[in-house]
């Protein structure tokens, strides 16, 4: 099988023929039909993150380890199961739940994986799905797709997953306002689930007009060009002057950190989901005084990766998948994503 790796960080990914993997007890190897390519994925292949005071923070630090095979957005066929799979069929189409952990730790005992304090995650702690084919370490961690869109189903295990985690986090009542940051692949993924699950009322925040109006066809009430006017005041002024009660911002870096706080009135939520880096002075009397809560979201439970394909299935959310590229387009398909070129998705389709 031919795969797209990280070598080394900030060069090129390489393509490597790597044998064809036979699967073992309840491991499943799969076709690769469609990988996301994903914003964590120029994290791995730039080494790291964007900490306080210029701090990096290395991936390789937090257990990663290089040569690595990137992609953990990946929906495929079964191609061949190991002997105690039950449940699936070779050319069953499957999504794939990446977020695997070691099945001991608190997190993991309930059902929360994603923040497992050994985290064996595909594409980022083992290999991944910019490749033809991917071990799956077992069946357990595998979803139903049927007749879903091969490309558009795949984002759904990261970016749509941790849109749903936020939004079902943000806990919105009826009549609230939920303030989206970011019109990116996770906002607009967030902005149907809102409008899917909630009745509040969404307002999306973004610098790029394109995506602001993709974000009003798909459901948002309102949209604030941060670039035209203050979002602070846009946020104000839509609320009476209070704030809003929720803010998801799916940036979350110095600068939108600094307004997002200033968004929420008090026992507001702030949630934060992006990873784009940097450092967030407080104002240490204002959250006793204000009473808001300030929390974190990233990625999912793989139950609410069953829940979130079943409300796939039944038409209530789409993933914006904008462009298709072919595994040896891997390095254009990243250096796209990093210049902001990219609206909703990019998948590889190897
Ligand atoms: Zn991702
Ligand atoms: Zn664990």
């Amino acid at each position: 099988m031919r795969s797209a790796r990280i070598l080394k960080t900030k060069e090129p990914l390489h393509l490597e023929d790597l044998g064809t993997p036979k699967p073992k007890h309840e491991q499943v190897l799969v076709r690769v039909e469609s990988a996301g390519v994903c914003h964590s994925d120029l994290h791995l292949w730039e080494g790291g993150y964007a900490g306080p005071q210029g701090i990096f923070m290395k991936v390789e630090d937090r257990g990663v380890r290089f040569p690595l095979t990137p992609g953990h957005e990946v929906a495929g066929r079964i191609e061949e199961i190991g002997e105690s799979v039950t449940g699936f069929q070779t050319g069953e189409r499957v999504l794939v739940y990446p977020w695997i952990g070691e099945g001991l730790c608190p997190a993991c005992r309930v059902g929360e994986e994603n923040l497992c304090d050994l985290p064996r995650t595909l594409g980022i702690y083992q290999d991944g799905g910019y490749s033809e084919l991917i071990l799956v370490p077992s069946h357990k961690y595998l979803v139903k797709i049927q007749n879903l869109d091969i490309s558009a189903s795949a984002s759904l295990a990261c970016s749509g997953l941790t849109a749903y985690t936020a939004v079902k986090k943000a806990n919105a009542q009826a009549s609230e306002t939920m303030v989206l940051v970011g019109a990116g692949g996770l906002g607009l993924m967030a902005v149907q689930l809102a409008k899917a699950i909630t009745n509040a009322q969404v307002v999306i925040v973004d610098v790029d007009d394109k995506k602001l109006s993709e974000a009003k066809r798909l459901g948002a009430d309102q949209t604030i060009n941060s670039l035209s006017i203050d979002a602070v005041k846009g946020i104000k002024d839509i609320t009476s002057g209070i704030g809003s009660e929720i803010v998801i911002d799916f940036v979350n870096n110095a600068k939108t950190a600094q307004t997002t706080i200033n968004m929420i009135r008090k026992r507001g939520r702030l949630i934060m989901v992006g990873l784009f880096g940097g450092a967030l002075e407080l104002n240490l009397p204002l959250i006793p005084l204000r009473a808001f809560t300030l929390t974190g979201a990233y990625t999912g439970r793989f139950a609410d990766l069953i829940d979130l394909v079943a409300l796939a299935k039944s038409g209530k959310i789409q993933s914006v998948v904008s462009r298709k590229y072919k595994l040896d387009e891997v390095n254009q398909a990243l250096n796209e994503l990093k210049d902001g070129k990219i609206i909703g998705r990019a998948v590889l389709n190897p």
